[in-house]
């Protein structure tokens, strides 16, 4: 059997065929580099829409001594194929074995993805524990955000870790990896360890012992080598910051379908359980100039009919207003559509809005997250409920008729009335906008690492059962609830430490 007879066997094929628009084609000289795969722990149609590996992708292939591919997650039909046939699983780009790579970097950007990561090596046939790898490469890495807030989870399986932002860390990674393939001393796996680890913001979990007290809590997390014992989070001038302007356009569809230009990182705000709040400060943003300058040279070459201006809190951008009005002057007659992700509760996102004129009206989403503003407070989320029903009110009267709101429950010093008051503040909503279409998404609080809640408890499985039912069946609108049993581990995998690596091991097994 051959891998074109099993393709047309399995649900959408293009998934693992390679050949999107944008996709750099192998150099004829491939034997000569140094070969890096990236690899996303989910299904194509997700990983194909990560920023973060886009960006890792366009710039390691601005190298001519190094050549970056891709794998994503194989669904569990083609898996099947692969073992049934001995197929090891393969990069997209030139079907080379993951085993064949000097590099594997996986991008971790959710906890509940760990088993795919362990199914992603078994299926290229390479051990699954760091310890039980002899051979140098490939190096199996993990970035993301996951592994910058906390990597130990997973600290059985990688080689090394990249803490922080991976502009340019990448770059120095593979300069050791190819100063090291072209030295003719110390050819071995913890020369090399050692020599990575001297860049700022790599960390190697096999040169850091932990010692537990009896009752199960970490004593000490000692370096067994000369390496330091702070790992500091690499942080990138986003200005200056590689950026792709030919970013791969997937043939099949993908969850976002759009041209995403990151315009900030970080967030101004500081809300207590915000993780990607807390891992991307400083707050960055690019120049105003230097997006249209992005847009305008990625429009073209992608074909996208929408531009998404993304960051965690797009409204706080200091010239937004003035960059829209430029997007609306050059592209508001070409049937693009432009949106804005994020965007805070507040009137002024609202007056944003208003200034798309020309570009089709989308879906508005505010997350004001908990119901009473004395919660909200607690959060440090500092949006009023006066400002809810401004904002909510000023898109009411122009036009506007879907609103998406995002609300947890289960916080910290959550108290019934704060549950009520979330139904309530709906509820006042319809009646006051009335044939406004409500839609909410609630989850669970999870504690996350790096946060200032990252030491509270979090609610029994039953009281979050309990609450979920209540307000799916109280709030006036469609409800998309999280699932409780999966927010539960996502909070055990967010927070714990090695010793989790054997669980997640066995729940793959
Ligand atoms: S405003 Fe949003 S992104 Fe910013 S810290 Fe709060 S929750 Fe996080």
């Amino acid at each position: 059997m051959n891998l074109e007879k099993i393709l047309p066997l399995v649900v959408h094929p293009l998934r693992y065929i390679n050949h999107e628009w944008n996709v750099k084609i192998p150099p004829e000289n491939l034997e000569k580099l140094t070969r890096v795969c990236f690899s996303f722990p989910d299904l194509y149609e997700v990983g194909a829409s990560n920023l973060g590996l886009s960006i890792l992708y366009h710039i390691v292939n601005l190298r001519a001594d190094a050549y970056a591919e891709r794998v994503y997650a194989p669904e569990k039909d083609f898996s099947e194929y692969l073992l049934k046939y001995k197929f090891p699983l393969f990069s997209l780009e030139t079907r080379t074995p993951l085993n064949k790579f000097h590099l594997l970097g996986f991008s971790l950007q959710y906890e509940l993805c760990y088993t795919n990561v362990l199914n992603i090596l078994d299926l290229a046939g390479i051990p699954l524990k760091s310890t039980e790898r002899e051979e140098v490469f490939p190096l199996v890495i993990a970035g993301g955000p996951c592994v910058t807030a906390n990597p130990e989870p997973v600290a059985d399986f990688f080689d090394l870790f990249v803490i922080g932002e991976g502009e340019e860390i990448i770059n120095e990674i593979i300069d050791t990896v190819i100063s090291y393939r072209s030295s003719v001393i110390g050819k071995n796996k913890k020369e090399l360890l050692r020599k990575l680890a001297e860049i700022e913001g790599i960390y190697v979990p096999s040169f850091y012992e932990i010692k537990y007290n009896s009752n199960q809590t970490i004593t000490v997390i000692q370096p067994k080598e000369k390496t330091s014992d702070k790992i500091i989070s690499r942080k990138v001038n986003l200005e200056n910051a590689e950026y792709p302007t030919r970013p791969i356009v997937p043939y099949l569809e993908t969850v976002h379908e759009r041209l995403n230009i990151e315009i900030m990182r970080g967030c101004p705000w500081g809300c207590r359980f915000c993780q990607a709040g807390s891992i991307y400060r400083p707050y960055r943003e690019r120049s105003k100039e230097k997006i249209l300058s992005l847009i305008e040279q990625s429009l073209p070459a992608t074909g996208y009919e929408e531009i998404a201006l993304t960051g965690l809190s797009v409204s706080d951008y200091r010239e937004i207003e003035d960059l829209i009005k430029v997007l609306v002057q050059r592209y508001g007659d070409r049937h693009l559509k432009l949106s804005l992700p994020s965007l805070r509760c507040d009137r002024f996102s609202v007056d944003l809005m208003k200034l798309l004129e020309g570009f089709p009206q989308t879906t508005l989403t505010f997350a004001p997250e908990a119901g009473s503003e004395n919660l909200r407070s607690i959060l440090k989320k500092k949006i009023s409920d006066e400002d809810i029903f401004t904002t909510l009110g000023t898109a009411y009267t122009n036009g506007w008729r879907k609103i998406k709101l995002y609300f947890m429950y289960g916080l910290p010093q959550e108290k019934d009335e704060d549950l009520k008051a979330i139904v309530s503040l709906a509820k006042k909503i319809k009646k006051l906008y009335p044939g406004i279409s409500l839609t909410f998404t609630i989850s669970p609080f999870v504690p996350k690492a790096q946060t200032p809640f990252q030491w509270c408890k979090q609610e029994g499985m039953e009281n979050l059962k309990e609450k979920k039912k209540y307000l799916s069946h109280s709030l006036p609108g469609e409800v998309r609830a999280h699932s409780v049993k999966m927010s539960i581990l996502e909070s055990i995998f967010a927070r714990g430490d090695r010793r989790l690596s054997e669980v997640i091991l066995l729940a793959w097994k």
